[in-house]
């Protein structure tokens, strides 16, 4: 473990010292450590803003999207047997091109 000096008393301190036991100051490795995690934090908030605007990514949210619609279809509405069989297999369908398309199911 290294030694660093206090910011705020100037004494020699433990840098895994929270605070300075001599005058009770928050040691410059907690700041640093803050700083670190809020860079990370915000290279987090980066990379998920910019995956939601990655096409691809909403493009898949869509698929996913008609996916259910057409899941719901086939449900909730008294149709048919012919015509909800119609609908599975439509259903069906999309189902196969998202799994061929993004290799992952919907
Ligand atoms: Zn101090």
């Amino acid at each position: 473990m290294g030694l660093i000096d206090c910011k705020k008393c100037k004494m020699v301190i433990s840098s895994h010292a929270a605070v300075c036991p001599h005058c009770g100051a928050r040691s410059t490795r907690t700041s640093y450590l803050m700083w670190i995690s809020i860079v990370i934090a915000l290279v987090f908030l980066g990379y998920t803003i910019q995956s939601a605007h990655d096409p691809v990514n909403q493009e898949k949210v869509i698929s996913r999207d008609v996916i259910n619609a057409c899941w719901n279809d086939y449900a909730n509405k008294s149709l048919d047997k012919t015509t909800k069989n119609f609908i599975a297999d439509t259903c069906n369908k999309l189902e196969a091109d998202f799994r061929s398309k993004y290799n992952e199911a919907p």
